[in-house]
């Protein structure tokens, strides 16, 4: 069952006024949520970010990742040029929460980021964008500048006819904590950070 639309409302938010649009997931307590600002011109490439939740990072302020950062780059980068943040609820790349945490023990026992899903019993990155390719769809989206420094996000739009015209790098900030995960990411699945 592809995301469906279930409401829309207006959210200020300490990033702008936004609308907020809930659509259904998988986890139906859990919906997918989209973020739009009021200005957004269909007829040009949208900026456009997919983000997956980390609620440790998102809401935490986790420096064991970059995920926090790079939602609220991406916020700021929206309300000011205008665009859509579309936040997956497929914590963890995909694995959950609890499993993330197992994860991030391994991590601590010297595993990579890769190597501990691995060893959960999960392959590398979980993520799914078919939800995230039906809202774009049903939001009208045809073409993107993608918020965005993952290759596989880019084939999923393209695979679906909705064109990358663009790609928009936003740094975020390397910690001690946080290093060996962005290495791996760019060593071994192919992001790029800069
Ligand atoms: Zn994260």
């Amino acid at each position: 069952m592809p995301a469906q639309f279930l409401v829309k409302s207006s959210l200020p938010s300490s990033h702008g006024l936004f609308d907020v649009w809930a659509f259904s997931s998988a986890m139906e307590q859990m919906p997918h949520v989209v973020m739009t600002t009021k200005e957004l011109n269909l007829s040009k490439p949208v900026n456009l970010r997919i983000h997956s939740e980390c609620m440790t990072g998102d809401v935490f302020g986790s420096k064991r990742c970059d995920c926090g950062q790079q939602l609220h780059n991406a916020l700021r980068y929206i309300e000011e040029h205008s665009g859509v943040l579309i936040y997956l609820r497929q914590e963890g790349r995909g694995i959950g929460l609890v499993k993330k945490l197992e994860a991030y023990n391994l991590q601590d026992r010297g595993m990579d980021t890769i190597e501990a899903n691995v060893a959960l019993g999960f392959s590398p990155d979980q993520r799914l964008y078919d939800d995230a390719i039906a809202i774009a769809l049903s939001l009208g989206i045809n073409s993107v500048r993608l918020i965005s420094n993952n290759p596989e996000k880019i084939q999923a739009l393209e695979e679906a006819n909705i064109q990358v015209v663009d790609r928009i790098f936003l740094p975020t900030e390397m910690f001690a904590e946080n290093e060996n995960y962005i290495r791996t990411k760019v060593n071994r699945m192919g992001h790029q950070f800069s």
